[in-house]
């Protein structure tokens, strides 16, 4: 990999702890990933909301933005084009100008060496998928991309001709209105997108979380459902969380530094098991 840990120290408790994380996640049949808003921190971008977060400094976007884009899509693309509002323009610099970190390597690495079966994100920032995750879901939709909202085919932002005069830009699939992928307040989560993680869930005897407490729904429900059919939670937060008491094993730490050495020890286990 030519990365190197994370600064951190490990007490002897958390490492014995990742060991035997790496032992369930090496003995299990499907592994599915579950990360949020935390693993990007150590990338730049802050949380949403509390001390610093991004609706604190910039204000907070409307809580009817789809049903605003659906009133008017021509004035909504304006605002895409050449953002106004604070919060719009905080959050594109912000997203803009972040980088995958170790968590987001480490779990692209993972899947690499198919420890990992699918990746469910929260996060809307492009991370995982530039760190290379391959089967990757995410909820809550890709800033960088755009999306049909007849047919839900997802484009680059550069592979549809956006006319200034001519807006909503329409799907050259089924002329349907093409807005952002990014799941808006108001707005549904994408069906395709949910009835691909509940198949992912339904498959999984392991489930790693990573930097979310998984309180929303509907990313809330799939760890409760992996553990009803006996599989395993590992965590992974730097505090603990409204999901600490209910999982198999918790590894309190920042994700970089605990997923890097998680995936070292998956590794180790192979290495030992071909000699
Ligand atoms: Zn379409």
């Amino acid at each position: 990999m030519g990365e190197t840990t994370p600064d951190f120290a490990f007490t002897e408790s958390l490492d014995a702890e990742i060991g035997r994380a790496a032992e369930t996640i090496e003995g299990a049949g499907h592994v599915v990933a579950l990360t949020g808003a935390g693993l990007s921190v150590e990338s730049g971008i802050p949380p949403f909301r509390g001390p610093g977060g991004l609706w604190t400094k910039y204000g907070e976007p409307p809580l009817d933005g789809f049903q605003r884009f659906l009133r008017d899509p021509a004035r909504a693309w304006r605002e895409r084009l050449e953002p106004t509002e604070p919060w719009a323009r905080g959050l594109a610099e912000t997203l803009g100008a972040a980088k995958p970190n170790a968590g987001h390597r480490a779990l692209a690495a993972l899947e690499e060496r198919d420890a990992l079966g699918a990746l469910i994100t929260q996060n809307i920032d492009d991370l995982h998928r530039q760190a290379g995750t391959r089967n990757l879901l995410e909820i809550h939709g890709n800033f960088t991309l755009l999306r049909c909202l007849g047919c839900g085919t997802r484009f680059e932002s550069g592979a549809l001709d956006i006319d200034p005069e001519h807006l909503p830009p329409r799907c050259p699939e089924c002329d349907g209105v093409v807005k952002g992928d990014t799941v808006q307040f108001g707005e549904p989560i994408p069906q395709d997108v949910l009835r691909r993680c509940y198949e992912e869930v339904e498959r999984a005897d392991c489930m790693l979380v990573a930097g979310t407490s998984a309180t929303v729904y509907p990313a809330a429900e799939f760890p409760f459902e992996v553990l009803r059919r006996g599989g395993t939670v590992i965590e992974v937060n730097p505090l603990e969380s409204e999901l600490t008491r209910l999982t198999t094993r918790f590894l309190q730490g920042p994700g970089g530094a605990v997923l890097t050495r998680l995936l070292e020890k998956v590794e180790a286990l192979r290495a030992r098991s071909v000699h």
